[in-house]
Parts: C-alpha cells; sequence; structure tokens
C-alpha cells in the first residue's frame, strides 16, 4: 500500500504568483500544485492538497487559525501517513510550537515549510523545501514515522517547531534552532539525527486541544525603559502570564522600584516566565544577584525556551489545564522537547 501526505496550505509566499496586470505577487489556485510542482507526481507515495480559503499571511495568525489548523489534521489524521503545512515563514515557529502543544499522541510527521521566493519564480526555494519536506513526511521504517513530531525543514535542515525563530528576513537558511541540534540535515542524502528525534511511541489516541488563552503578554526589557510603561503593561486588564524577555542568563534591574512592581504582580496573580533575549543558551536566574531577585519573588525560569514557545505554551496550559498550579508545575516541564530540563 503507497504511503499518503497531505499537504495544506495556509498561505504565505510559496503559493504566491506574479499578477502579469499589477505585478504584485497574488496567492495562485493551489489547486494547480502539480503543475508548478510536477515533480510530485514522480514521488512512490500519494500526495492530496488542500487549501485554506481564505488564505492567511501568516501576520494575520492567531489561536483561532492554529486551532483550524489543528481540526484539519485531526480530521484527516487516520487517512493519510504524513502532512506537510506550508505557511508564510514570518510566523511560521509560532504555529509549529502552538501547533506541537496542541496536539496529544501525535504518531504521524508535521511538517511546516515557506519560501523566501514564490514556486512560481524561476529560483524558487519553494520547490525544495516543498519536496524534502514531503519525503520526511512520507519517511517509515519498519512502520514507524521517523520524524513523528512537528517540525519545520528549511533549505537544509529539518528542526523541532518548538525549538525554532526565523531570524533571517533574506537568506533563504531563514530559521535556526540554536538550543537543540537538527533533527536532520539535508544534502545528497537526508541524514536523521536519531538519538535527537523523540520516538517514544504514544499509546492514546491522537487528539488536538482546540482551546488556547490569549491573556499573555510579552515584555522585552531595555536599559532606560520608563516604569510607567511597565505598569501599564502589568496593569493590562485580564493578563494573566506575562513572557519577561531579560538580559544573558536571565538577568533584570536591580532598581527597587522595579523589583516591587515585578513582586506586585506576582502577588497579585500574575505569572511571570523568564526567557532570555539570547538567541542561544539558557535562563540560569542563580548565576547573578539580578537573577536571584527574580527568582526568590516567584518567577519562573523558561529554561532554554525560545520566545515563540514561552508564549504559545503558555497560551496553550491556560486553555487546557484546570488550576493556576497546574500552569506552573508545567512550566518547570519539558511538554513536547521545548526546553532542556
Ligand atoms: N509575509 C509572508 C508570510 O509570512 C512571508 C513569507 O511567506 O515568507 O506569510
Amino acid at each position: 500500500m503507497k504511503r499518503k501526505v497531505l499537504i495544506i496550505y495556509t498561505g504565505g509566499t510559496i503559493g504566491m504568483a506574479n499578477d502579469p496586470e499589477t505585478n504584485s505577487l497574488i496567492p495562485f489556485d493551489f489547486s494547480m500544485i502539480e503543475e508548478k510542482v510536477v515533480e510530485l507526481k514522480r514521488f512512490d507515495f500519494e500526495v492530496d492538497s488542500t487549501s485554506f480559503s481564505p488564505i492567511v499571511d501568516s501576520s494575520d495568525m492567531n489561536p483561532e487559525i492554529w486551532i483550524k489548523l489543528g481540526t484539519i489534521i485531526e480530521s484527516n489524521y487516520h487517512k493519510y501517513d504524513g502532512f506537510v503545512v506550508l505557511h508564510g515563514t514570518d510566523t511560521m515557529s509560532y504555529t509549529a510550537s502552538a501547533l506541537s502543544f496542541m496536539v496529544q499522541n501525535l504518531s504521524k510527521p508535521i511538517v511546516f515549510t515557506g519560501s523566501q521566493l514564490p514556486l512560481s519564480t524561476i529560483r524558487t526555494d519553494g520547490k525544495e523545501n516543498l519536496i524534502t519536506a514531503l519525503d520526511i513526511a512520507s519517511s517509515y521504517e519498519n512502520g514507524v514515522a521517523k520524524v513523528p513530531e512537528v517540525c519545520i525543514f528549511f533549505q537544509d535542515k529539518l528542526f523541532r517547531g518548538n525549538r525554532t525563530t526565523k531570524y533571517n528576513a533574506e537568506h533563504f537558511r531563514a530559521f535556526r534552532s540554536d538550543n537543540y541540534p537538527p533533527l536532520a540535515e539535508v544534502g545528497i542524502h537526508i541524514k536523521y539525527n536519531d538519538p535527537y528525534i523523540h520516538n517514544v511511541s504514544e499509546n492514546g489516541d491522537f487528539s488536538v486541544a482546540k482551546k488556547m488563552d490569549n491573556n499573555v503578554g510579552l515584555l522585552k526589557l531595555y536599559p532606560g525603559m520608563s516604569l510607567s510603561f511597565m505598569e501599564t503593561v502589568l496593569q493590562t486588564p485580564g493578563l494573566k502570564a506575562l513572557v519577561l524577555e531579560t538580559f544573558g542568563s536571565g538577568n533584570a534591574p536591580t532598581d527597587k522600584s522595579f523589583l516591587n512592581m515585578i513582586d506586585k504582580a506576582v502577588r497579585n496573580g500574575l505569572i511571570i516566565l523568564n526567557v532570555t533575549q539570547c538567541l542561544a543558551g539558557s535562563v540560569a536566574m542563580r548565576t547573578y544577584a539580578t537573577g536571584v531577585h527574580l527568582l526568590e519573588m516567584g518567577v519562573f525560569s523558561g529554561a532554554d525556551i525560545t520566545t515563540e514557545a514561552a508564549i504559545t505554551k503558555l497560551m496553550y496550559l491556560l486553555g487546557n489545564t484546570l488550576s493556576v498550579e497546574e500552569v506552573k508545575i508545567n512550566l518547570n516541564k519539558s511538554l513536547k522537547g521545548e526546553i532542556y530540563i
């Protein structure tokens, strides 16, 4: 029996074509994908495709659309062996992170990809990205998927989705994963990095959590930030959790008024997760006195989590966990390989 992969086109540059009249990029009819990528007919597995309608530039992504995507995967889960999600690159890391938390008992590959140049342009990076993503999504060994994870394939590397960040708006290599090795490297061969792939078999039925609570904020510290600005953020109505992007290994100013504000917010029930502004490395709040203060106040360490994973993990936990205590316990755990504990 031939394996089957479903392509889900959500939007983004990869599916755009030049409008001959205006010379600007407009989406092409995705049912014509086989005309644009004739190689799709040469695979020894079957490829079907479906498209969002309307398609979404990834700057317009939101939790509702993540849930829509999860629902499409859930309703097709038993019909396909793998999924390729075509997505704009701008917020791909957020969607891949969110989906990694939302899916339960995943035993099939969900591979995100996109491109910097549309499929319709001669020098496109989209064709190779799509073809390799499909190859990975259909790869099984002894009946077990090679990569039963939510991941991102881009240019020559397959990454765990919730470890990625888009860091380059121009280069074909647009994503990086500084705190976790690639799950596969692609050249003449696709070399899977087996020890780093989550391949513990999941026994229960596959499902997708369909609640995300967006009462989550993000505050990036910078020298000279005014306290009144910070106070306004902390007093946002309904705010339940805040991702605080701190310096280096989790350090923040020692200024008393600043610390008092954090202390008061935590005592009023705000969950604060300390994440580093650095692309690589981990929060270690005991290293400097400037971090110890935060720890003593009850700020949580985000360890080596990305900002994208921190925000979506909190949205997922707040949406699906029964008590605040449970949310806090889960912040100190790796749910889907998003942190090293
Ligand atoms: N604006 C596009 C998006 O993220 C860019 C891309 O696809 O790379 O949807």
